[in-house]
């Protein structure tokens, strides 16, 4: 049956591919972002979908959205630069506004979802990463707002599900890419293909053997509302389990891209994680879930985005 259903950070890449799936479903949609790194051209194409409307609101104060019947809670700066540059909000949008949103699902007798993170695992000492583990986080060093916020959610959910019983769910969001993700936030797909399309050197953080696994957009989507749908209210990775080192990632780039630019060596960046790799048995058994879609194909489907970027 249709649901009325918030979506916090509605204008960002994850929440408005999100809101793109649910509306296709039936649903009606409150979207809510405060745009400090939304974007509003990635909802441009629902400005006359009557079952959408944006409310454009800080989440960190209190708000009636009206009746809603789920919560996805996807507001939080999410790119390393961004959060770098908007510490104090990252940690207040992962503490105060998890929390005023928590608050609307029990109000609401709702269910609710938060967007956690693989951030929630640190600088991984197991490898692939299992839910069960507990991470590796510095609580002090640059990626602490972020992380920590996204362990305080996770605290924060667990708590509104024991104390006050309500539906939840929680993702830990692997890295994830495709069209909508910011042109300039300094990731590394977005930097390698604005890069590799403007002819520009590549840029690799450290030697390039760290590694990280890169889910298409549209996996990622479809293994979160499978979770939505769910009884699971422990975490549930989703991402994709092929691992790749920087090094490669940006080879295939250059091979996606035809482009001939040289690759250039920058300091890594202090405390980033040298492997990640989701373990995605629980999502499988759990959501009969797995990705679909290989990098190479998810950056053809991501060309023509980015190549609107550069133009
Ligand atoms: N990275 C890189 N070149 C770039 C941007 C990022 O080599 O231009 C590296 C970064 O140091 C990290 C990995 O790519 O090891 C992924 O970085 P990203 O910022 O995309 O997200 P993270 O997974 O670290 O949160």
């Amino acid at each position: 049956m249709p649901q009325t259903i918030l979506v916090t950070g509605a204008a960002g890449f994850l929440g408005s591919h999100l809101c793109d799936v649910l509306l296709a479903e039936g649903n009606t949609v409150v979207g809510v972002d405060d745009l400090s790194t939304g974007n509003l051209a990635n909802l441009a194409h629902l400005d006359s979908e009557s079952r959408f409307k944006l409310i454009q609101h800080d989440i960190c104060t209190p708000f009636d959205p009206g009746p809603v019947d789920f919560v996805f809670n996807f507001a939080s700066p999410a790119s390393p630069v961004d959060y770098a540059r908007l510490g104090v909000e990252t940690l207040r949008v992962g503490s105060a506004g998890t929390l005023n949103t928590l608050e609307i699902a029990r109000k609401n007798n709702a269910g609710y979802l938060h967007a956690s993170t693989s951030e929630c695992y640190g600088d991984p000492e197991i490898h692939p990463q299992v839910e069960t583990y507990w991470g590796h986080v510095n609580p002090i060093g640059p990626r602490s707002v972020y992380d920590e916020a996204k362990r305080f959610s996770e605290a924060a959910v667990m708590a509104y599900h024991r104390y006050h019983n309500v539906n939840t769910h929680l993702v830990r969001i692997f890295n994830t890419y495709g069209p909508r993700l910011q042109a300039n936030d300094g990731r590394v797909i977005s930097n390698l293909m604005m890069q590799a399309l403007r002819g520009e050197a590549l840029t690799i953080y450290g030697d390039g053997s760290q590694t990280r696994s890169f889910c298409f957009v549209s996996d990622l989507i479809d293994g979160i509302v499978r979770l939505s749908k769910s009884s699971e209210t422990l975490p549930v990775n989703i991402g994709n389990p092929v691992e790749w080192t920087i090094l490669e990632c940006a080879k295939e780039v250059l091979a996606l891209t035809g482009s001939k630019a040289e690759i250039v060596f920058k300091p890594l960046p202090q405390d980033d994680p040298t492997r990640r790799r989701p373990d995605i048995t629980r999502a499988r058994t759990l959501l009969g879930w797995e990705p679909k879609i290989a990098l190479r194909e998810g950056l053809e489907r991501s060309l023509e985005y980015f190549r609107a970027c550069v133009a």
